[in-house]
């Protein structure tokens, strides 16, 4: 019914295989990539050009994508396609190792960074919003977002071994798991439903509350979700049995978080982790006690500031329930989703008492200059992931957590557009693992190349106050010359493409950062590019962290070489 659903265009699926559409590799990669966004299993609505998070677009209009298609077609290895907002604006003669493609999203002069005055210019055409990886064209579905809930729930895992007494490392080469433990959360909807699969890819039991019964039975539809139990009893029975066997066990139980963790206290319940992905950033989309499910549309329309008081007086009980959990020695932490500041603001005065999971668990490995690591085959064919699998397990043998995750990746994770692959690796192991699937391409163990990029959330590459960067250890948790100095270090390095965006994750006004696509079309000269860009790029994780004060940090430069003019420690 769309009127856009009439498109000629549609649907988009990337070209496959080993022939080429563009004139060279280094021009048919991003073509590809643009285009995989905007394949309809990969993005949410390729009718609007959106790929993800709200209104994250690959191109600002179709006539946009269509110019840049055209001028990627027939960009030439020593020529530069400007992007600016989603629209080509220039074709630039460079030179070879320059990248092929400079984007620039969403920017804003600081004073006029508000949604606001965003959505003014983005009606007037002349902006648009790029996300984190759909307006740089390296976005590879839902497959990011349940690593980087796996990866935080394995650093909480090193963190409950290291209270146990257990020597561990709290980032890379950890071997600790979740089993034998229980963790509570609530809200199983597009980002909080890989919670229950992250947990059990940890070998821990988890119970999730959830008020949608449909989200449940489409968690459980896709085996991200493993049982529901009737009642919050029957949750907690269930829970228990599997963590004494060190089973692991998800369980979905119908229900309003606020009403559960209070009663969960009462039963003295052996919770070990808390958190929580209801959708609390926005009051309207947090359901509150003595509001029916089958009542919550009709409520908040009717009366949206009133219910707003309702859902953070409710979220006050919520988190009230999680800051007592604390109390008796669980490990409780925000999952980003601003849960402590609605119940700070329902009169709950303890809300902060728990820390927001990047300062918790992610920081340490930021320090290590580790960060989601993601690369897809071109070739659009399984087998050639399924190798570059193989490789990164021969390559890192001695780290446990990332075995764990390739494995059950290679099991669970179902491919959406060109198959694709995402870890997190750290300085050195990335240009390491880049350097591998170079030769791989080189020597037809690949059937053709493969691009190397990441998320905008990395170490080195982005501020975002109240996400990435909050509490940084010397308070420059705003300072976003980093980010901007990271996209210029990867364009000196001979990335293929590069970004500078705006907003992403957190929205207008609230971040500032960049990304990195380099191609690996096994040449001598891509080679060169992979070693510098994948060095550099984290390096700059590295510097960062260094720069505000972490001794693990200053450590890893220290023991890798990453060179820091002023460290006089
Ligand atoms: P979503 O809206 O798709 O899902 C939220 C779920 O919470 C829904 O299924 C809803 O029914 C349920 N819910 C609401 N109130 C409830 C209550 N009182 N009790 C039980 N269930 C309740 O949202 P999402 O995409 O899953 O995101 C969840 C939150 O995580 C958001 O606030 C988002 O901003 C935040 N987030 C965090 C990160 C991160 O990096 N950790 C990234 C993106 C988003």
């Amino acid at each position: 019914s769309s009127p856009l659903s009439s498109n000629p265009r549609l649907p988009i699926h990337a070209a496959t295989g080993t022939g080429l559409t563009a004139r060279s590799w280094q021009t048919e990669a991003p073509l590809r990539m643009l285009m995989n966004n905007l394949d309809p299993e990969v993005a949410e609505d390729p009718d609007h050009l959106v790929v993800y998070g709200g209104t994250g677009r690959a191109a600002r209009s179709w006539e946009a994508y269509d110019a840049i298609v055209a001028s990627l077609t027939d960009l030439a290895d020593d020529e530069t396609l400007l992007v600016q907002s989603g629209k080509p604006v220039a074709v630039m003669r460079t030179h070879t190792w320059a990248p092929r493609v400079l984007i620039a999203n969403s920017n804003l002069v600081g004073d006029w960074a508000s949604w606001e005055e965003f959505r003014r210019l983005e009606d007037l055409g002349l902006t648009m919003y790029g996300q984190m990886t759909a307006g740089s064209w390296i976005y590879i579905g839902t497959q990011g977002i349940l690593q980087g809930t796996y990866e935080t729930f394995a650093a909480v895992a090193e963190v409950l071994a290291a209270r146990r007494g257990v020597s561990t490392s709290p980032t890379t080469g950890g071997s600790a798991t979740l089993a034998g433990t229980i963790t509570v959360t609530a809200g199983l909807g597009g980002m909080g439903g890989a919670q229950p699969l992250a947990v059990t890819m940890n070998d821990g039991v988890a119970i999730c509350i959830e008020c949608d019964d449909a989200r449940i039975q489409r968690r459980i539809d896709h085996r991200y979700l493993d049982v529901r139990a009737a009642s919050l009893e029957e949750a907690v029975e269930l829970a228990v049995a599997a963590r004494d066997e060190r089973r692991p066990l998800s369980i979905g139980v119908l229900g309003n978080a606020a009403e559960m963790l209070p009663r969960l206290l009462e039963m003295e319940a052996p919770i070990d982790v808390v958190t929580d992905q209801t959708s609390a950033h926005d009051p309207l989309a947090y359901l509150p006690v003595g509001v029916p499910f089958a009542e919550w549309e009709a409520r908040r329309t009717a009366d949206p500031a009133g219910f707003t008081k309702e859902a953070r007086a409710s979220m006050a009980a919520h988190v009230r329930a999680m800051v007592e959990l604390r109390d008796r020695g669980a490990e409780v932490f925000d999952y980003g989703n601003s849960i402590r500041d609605e119940a700070r603001k329902g009169g709950y005065d303890r809300a902060f008492e728990f820390p927001g999971f990047v300062p918790a668990y992610i920081r340490p490995q930021f320090c290590e200059g580790r960060g989601p690591f993601r690369w897809a085959a071109l070739s659009g064919d399984p087998a050639d992931i399924a190798a570059t699998d193989r490789a990164i397990l021969e390559l890192f043998p001695e780290d446990e957590r990332l075995r764990r995750w390739i494995t059950m990746a290679g099991e669970r994770v179902h491919y959406q557009g060109l198959p694709a692959r995402i870890c997190w690796l750290g300085y050195g192991e990335r240009a390491r693992a880049g350097a591998r699937f170079n030769e791989m391409v080189a020597s037809g163990e690949l059937s053709a190349p493969v691009v190397i990029g990441r998320d905008h959330l990395d170490c080195g590459s982005v501020a975002s106050p109240y996400r990435e960067t909050e509490s940084m250890l010397d308070g420059s948790d705003a300072i976003a010359d980093w980010a901007l100095l990271n996209a210029l270090v990867n364009t000196a390095s001979g990335a293929t493409w590069v970004s500078i965006h705006h907003g992403g994750g957190v929205g207008i006004g609230r971040s500032i950062h960049a990304g990195q696509v380099v191609v690996a079309d096994g040449t001598a000269l891509a080679a060169e590019k992979i070693e510098r860009v994948l060095t550099n790029d984290p390096g700059m994780g590295v510097v960062r962290h260094v720069d505000a004060g972490y001794d693990r940090a200053d450590e890893v430069a220290r023991e890798r070489g990453v060179r820091v003019p002023m460290d006089f420690r």
